[in-house]
């Protein structure tokens, strides 16, 4: 367990004068209250976020993957919005069939299966875990069992592609708009449910927010951990499965569909699933360590989580190789070696700037970051019920070159991902745009909580490690 999340007895201060009132205000999380420039975000995304995936999606099955088609089409009056719209592919029973099985698959593997990973491979750690205490003092036991459903799942398409044939590895392309409006219904019941959850009946009433405004609770959640049962967990089910075990499967069925089309899938395309693999095959071997990022140590669980992981995630993640099926690049030997080594680069830093903070907290410091030991800083803060914490920021390793270069290395291996497909479309560029602007803003966030929460120790830290992504720069 992470040392920040431990109460310490002999350290803690219990503050009993303190009223609810100024306890309940405790700065954790999302906002209390709400700007009205977050609320005009929020209403933007609300209406427009479906509709930005339905354009990508379309403007590959309608005009080849250009972004600028259809606009030219409609501003020059060649089709109406209802001529691109008739053509699109509507929800059919067999994408309802499939989505459900899949889900209801991945639940299943989810609740039913306890964790044997853990008992047969060396340093990986599954099974029963411990997240991070919530704003009410509350620490929730996780079944971490991502990797084995991810491997159970691969190894049963693997199987059906070589042996079984129950059905065509190009199914998910083939139904890949259909499936879009099953991932849709998903998305939008599931935050529904949720809202409608958090004020009847909530998992845990004192790690709610209510800010009294539909849309921004609608969107960033009221529920922290919003469960059924004692297993069930919205955060960890929605982030991990579906969506992210369908990551590499959807890859592996444009790769498919490649070579139907082409009788070959191309040196981008294996280059796409390699890169993205090795993160989904990363993500789950540390599904841990994931109990301890933001979206489950701090995000509450709305629209935002929900939706975005049930379409958002699955759909506009994996625009590089629905591109590659349109465009077959097959990149010259140089271009595939460079881009190879960007990603591994990328994803090297990605994973040992995250190691070192997932080491030093739970060591509580004492441990090795480059042969040396971790230099930091002493920080407290509060939860909610009064409860005076203690916790440490390095200032040493990745973490000394700047406050967030994980997501320096996460946006290096997005870029990877992107340069697969060449320079004949802005289409696939869309992640490495978007990836920019989720981590700067998450960065932001990220300091504007901590920063709430550390208060003039946050202050002490940025004044020891001035930057955020780029040493030096920014
Ligand atoms: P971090 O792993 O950077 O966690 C930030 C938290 O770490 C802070 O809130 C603080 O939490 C703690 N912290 C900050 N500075 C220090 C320090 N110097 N020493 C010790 N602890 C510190 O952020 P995320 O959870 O956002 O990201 C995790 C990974 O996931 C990243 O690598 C990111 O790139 C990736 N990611 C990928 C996304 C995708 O869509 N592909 C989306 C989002 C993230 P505390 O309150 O405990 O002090």
């Amino acid at each position: 367990m992470a040392a920040h999340q431990e109460k310490k007895p002999e350290e803690r201060k219990r503050k009993n004068t303190q009223n609810d009132t100024r306890a309940s205000k405790v700065q954790w999380g999302r906002a209390w209250e709400v700007d009205w420039f977050s609320l005009a975000n929020i209403i933007f995304l609300l209406m427009f976020a479906p509709l930005i995936v339905y354009y990508f999606i379309m403007s590959c099955d309608q005009y080849q993957c250009s972004l600028t088609d259809p606009l030219i089409d409609l501003f020059t009056g060649n089709k109406h919005l209802s001529d691109i719209w008739n053509k699109t592919p509507t929800l059919t029973y067999k994408a309802a069939g499939i989505y459900t099985l899949w889900v209801t698959f991945q639940v299943f593997l989810y609740l039913f299966i306890p964790d044997f990973c853990h008992k047969l491979l060396p340093g990986y750690v599954g099974g029963v875990q411990e997240g991070a205490v919530t704003p009410a003092g509350v620490v929730n036991k996780y079944e971490i069992n991502g990797l084995q459903a991810w491997i159970i799942t691969h190894v049963l398409w693997f199987a059906n592609a070589y042996y079984f044939h129950w059905f065509s590895p190009t199914i998910i392309f083939d139904n890949w708009i259909p499936l879009l409006w099953c991932a849709n219904i998903l998305g939008y019941a599931v935050s529904t449910f949720a809202m409608i959850k958090s004020y009847f009946f909530p998992t845990n009433a004192k790690d709610c927010k209510f800010t009294g405004n539909f849309f921004y609770d609608y969107m960033m959640g009221i529920e922290f951990n919003p469960r059924i049962g004692k297993w069930f967990d919205f955060k960890l089910f929605f982030n991990g499965r579906p969506g992210i075990v369908a990551w590499t499967l959807i890859n592996l069925s444009y790769a498919a569909k490649q070579q139907e089309l082409y009788g070959q899938v191309t040196n981008s395309m294996i280059l796409v699933n390699i890169l993205q693999g090795i993160y989904v095959l990363d993500f789950f071997w540390n599904e841990a360590w994931y109990l301890k990022t933001i979206d489950i140590c701090h995000d509450h669980f709305g629209w935002y989580l929900g939706w975005g992981d049930c379409v958002w995630l699955p759909y506009l993640y994996t625009l590089q190789g629905l591109y590659l099926v349109y465009h077959p690049v097959q990149l010259c030997t140089g271009n595939a070696i460079g881009i190879l080594m960007l990603g591994l680069i990328g994803y090297y830093i990605f994973r040992m700037t995250n190691h070192q903070k997932d080491l030093f907290r739970r060591t509580n410091g004492n441990c090795k970051i480059w042969g040396k030991k971790p230099e930091y800083i002493e920080c407290s803060y509060m939860s909610v019920d009064g409860t005076k914490y203690y916790s440490k920021l390095m200032t040493s390793g990745f973490w000394g070159w700047a406050r967030h270069f994980n997501y320096t290395g996460d946006l290096m291996g997005s870029l990877a991902y992107c340069l697969t497909c060449g320079f004949e479309h802005i289409l696939p560029y869309f992640y490495i745009v978007y990836m920019t602007i989720l981590l700067i803003h998450r960065c932001i966030r990220d300091e504007h909580r901590c920063f709430s929460k550390y208060g003039k120790d946050w202050k002490r830290y940025t004044a020891a490690v001035p930057c955020r992504l780029i040493p030096g720069i920014f």
